[in-house]
């Protein structure tokens, strides 16, 4: 059974469990008429880096290995940190839940099936050609936030070309823009293409974006992308030990959250707000008692994405103090602006607490796409009107604000359908 039979849209409710198994290339590829997200770009780190290393099991090949005395990680529980204890705490509650939603989806029948037709997903792709035929910009990707620190970035355009038909073929170009610090949308309802500093992307129908620093634009950012949203996604650069180390972005001093004006930029109708945190103690005091207080914001549900290896089992041992196998959003809702508003505005479909979501992960931080499983949620009488936070993909209808929200737009994560 392959996953175009069993869950063609890329999410698998696991029965028995509060647990969804997602597919992310298949959720991003239903946005596209044209085009398929290819899979391994998307699991370049879990198929490839991580992946078996096959010369290991031929003795032949097989180097003398130095003995090296590994220093085991062990879930360490220093109950004289007060942070660490209540940190052990929040595990323990959820803990047992968490392995309960991992049971269930190793038990589900076809579970080796849609891992097995993943894996072959992955390794077929790699052998498929990718979309840079359609523009001869290059092959290499851009890199935006170093491409916004060089004196002629305000020099930077993108050009939008509608695509045509099934031979793909750009028509003539739809609009201009520039690149950084204005707000760029394909208001197309088929997606678009656009051309700059060297490089493709693919732009979603109806999609918007706006390309610079929080410093330069955290007080214009309602002015530059309206007040209408009644979903808010914000995926934050938390300070954090290992981002610092590996250093793929870079990090935000935790305070200046509060200066996201995040009223300004919520439906007067309310919305529905998702926060992805970390599993840091330091953290999640720092959301409850001060971030979403300031943003007026009350918590209603968490969900967990649980992540996993191409083999099913969790990337990580579910104990290990300081390196969790999951990470945490939080789902809570802005009020109504005014208090008429309230009486006229339905109360919210909630989203269920302690959902689970289980997926191998993508490139490092990159989240799996949550619009369509939220859409239900959002209060209001209409449809999601989505807007993303430190985002670095577009999504169909949604608008996306961060330094980089067109990495993953770029067409080496493409192929054509
Ligand atoms: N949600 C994203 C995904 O699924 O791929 C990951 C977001 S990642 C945790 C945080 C993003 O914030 C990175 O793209 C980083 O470059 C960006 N960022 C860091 N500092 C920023 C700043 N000062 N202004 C705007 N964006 C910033």
């Amino acid at each position: 059974m392959s996953w175009d039979e069993l869950a063609p849209d890329g999410v698998y409710p696991i029965a028995g469990a509060n647990a969804l198994f997602l597919e992310p290339c298949r959720m991003i590829s239903s946005a596209y008429a044209h085009y398929f997200a290819l899979p391994h770009r998307y699991y370049s780190r879990s198929f490839f880096l991580r992946h078996h290393d096959h010369s290991a099991d031929n003795p032949q090949t097989q180097l003398p290995q130095k003995k090296r005395k590994r220093k085991r990680k062990k879930p360490i529980h220093n109950h004289s940190n007060p942070k660490e204890l209540l940190a052990e705490q929040r595990h323990q509650g959820i803990r047992q839940f968490i392995l309960d939603a991992h049971q269930a989806f190793l038990a589900i029948p076809e579970v080796s099936d849609l891992l097995k037709s993943l894996e072959d997903l992955v390794h077929k792709s790699k052998g498929s050609s990718d979309c840079e035929e359609i523009h001869d910009t290059g092959t290499d990707m851009v890199d935006f936030v170093k491409l916004s620190y060089v004196w002629q970035s305000p020099f930077y355009d993108i050009t939008l070309f509608g695509v045509q038909g099934s031979s793909l073929r750009s028509t003539a170009p739809i609009s201009t823009f520039p690149l950084f610090k204005s707000t760029v949308e394909n208001n197309l309802h088929k997606e678009s293409i656009g051309i700059c500093a060297g490089t493709t992307v693919i732009l979603p129908e109806k999609s918007r974006f706006l390309m610079s620093d929080f410093a330069d634009t955290w007080r214009t950012l309602a002015s530059h992308l309206g007040n209408d949203y009644n979903f808010i996604l914000i995926d934050p650069p938390w300070e954090n030990k290992s981002v610092h180390r590996h250093a793929p972005y870079s990090t935000l001093p935790n305070k200046y959250l509060l200066s996201l004006p995040l009223k300004d930029l919520a439906n007067h109708q309310g919305a529905l707000i998702g926060l992805w945190v970390t599993n840091r103690e330091k953290l999640w005091t720092f959301v409850e008692k001060e971030l979403f207080p300031a943003w007026g914001v009350n918590l209603q549900a968490i969900w967990y994405w649980l992540k996993v290896k191409s083999d099913g089992q969790m990337i990580t041992e579910l104990d290990i103090s300081h390196h969790k196998p999951y990470e945490c959003l939080l789902l809570g809702y802005m009020l109504p602006h005014h208090k008429k508003d309230s009486s006229q505005v339905p109360p919210p479909k909630v989203p269920p607490d302690k959902q689970v979501l289980i997926s191998i992960p993508g490139d490092h931080s990159r989240k799996p796409p949550l619009a369509s499983l939220l859409s239900a949620y959002v209060p209001g009488h209409d449809q999601m009107r989505g807007l993303e936070l430190f985002a670095r993909d577009l999504h169909p209808g949604c608008t996306s604000w961060g330094n980089e929200p067109l990495r993953f737009q770029q067409t080496q994560y493409f192929s054509k359908r």
